[in-house]
């Protein structure tokens, strides 16, 4: 059992043919809702793929929640962990134009999950092949979970996403770390290489098409991307997490765990959305042989 704790929101995505200036209206060619958010987007690539996960979150007791958490429950995801608090789910306003998007996030249930709802779920936590965090919860709360965790020898991958929230207090309940290149620099400065070497097999950092590296304890290690087409990078370092947890609950090896996470992501940037675009296991196997 793979167990997620993490955000849940819905993105509301917005298109139009140029930005408004401040102050200004514009009229919109595009509006759809899609559910994301990275802990809710990881548990998706996750069962995708095989795994047997279930997710710890809240949503709010508007009608997003209902969707959010129906969502979650049609992929196969056991929602028990999810709690319902008095208020709004949390979003994602997405502004798409110009070939470029602007994001405001707003954490609403989100920010409701406590280290208490951790407590409550310990059972849970402690029977986890594997637990998976990012940071779009509260630092309490992301703490609760890696102290748990540890004090029952459960794995954690905690991809440290967005990285502001990254603290290194985590770092003593020893997760496998997983930012990209530019939250690696944000964690452990421009020469985040180095880091490489004193984390060996626990900071692995994605390089978008280059695929990831990590250090084995001996020697640095890139495992290659698979070049592809891609329409739509949103969600692939969500792919690559969920795939990763799915590789290492069955304890596969860190280098073919890493193969395996970037075959599923490069599948995933081939189609549009974020959980839109999330491979099932088969085709991910063929992508690999
Ligand atoms: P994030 O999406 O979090 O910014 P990255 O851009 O590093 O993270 O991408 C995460 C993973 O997704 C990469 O390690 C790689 O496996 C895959 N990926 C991302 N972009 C591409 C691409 N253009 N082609 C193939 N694979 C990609």
């Amino acid at each position: 059992m793979i167990t997620v704790v993490g955000s849940i929101n819905m993105d509301l995505v917005v298109g139009t043919e140029r930005f408004p200036k401040q102050g200004e209206t514009v009229l919109g060619n595009l509006y759809t809702t899609v559910p994301g958010g990275k802990g809710a987007n990881q548990a998706v690539a996750a069962a995708r793929l095989g795994g047997k996960v279930g997710m710890i979150g809240a949503v709010g007791t508007d009608p997003f929640g209902d969707d959010l958490a129906s969502n979650l429950k049609n992929e196969g995801i056991n929602t028990g962990g999810i709690k319902r608090v008095e208020g709004p789910s949390g979003i994602a306003n997405i502004l798409l134009s110009e070939g470029d998007n602007r994001i405001i996030v707003v954490p609403g249930a989100n920010h409701e999950l406590k280290p208490q709802d951790i407590d409550t779920c310990k059972r849970a936590i402690a029977s986890s092949d594997l637990v998976v965090l990012q940071l779009e919860i509260p630092v309490p709360t992301v703490l609760r979970t890696l102290e748990i965790a540890r004090t029952n020898r459960v794995p954690v991958i905690l991809n440290p996403a967005p990285a502001d929230g990254f603290t290194d207090e985590f770092l003593d309940c020893e997760p496998i770390l997983t930012p990209n290149e530019s939250e690696a620099a944000m964690m452990f400065g421009e020469n985040w290489e180095q880091a490489l070497e004193a984390h060996p097999n626990r900071l692995i950092v994605t390089l978008g098409k280059e695929g990831a590296r990590y250090h084995d304890g001996e020697r640095h290690v890139r495992v290659p991307g698979i070049q592809v087409n891609a329409v739509d990078t949103t969600g692939a370092g969500d792919t690559f997490n969920g795939a990763l947890a799915v590789a290492l609950a069955e304890n596969m090896p860190m280098k073919d765990a890493i193969r395996f996470a970037n075959a599923a992501a490069s599948l995933s940037v081939e189609k549009f959305g974020a959980q839109g675009g999330m491979p099932a296991r088969g085709e991910t196997m063929e992508r690999l042989r």
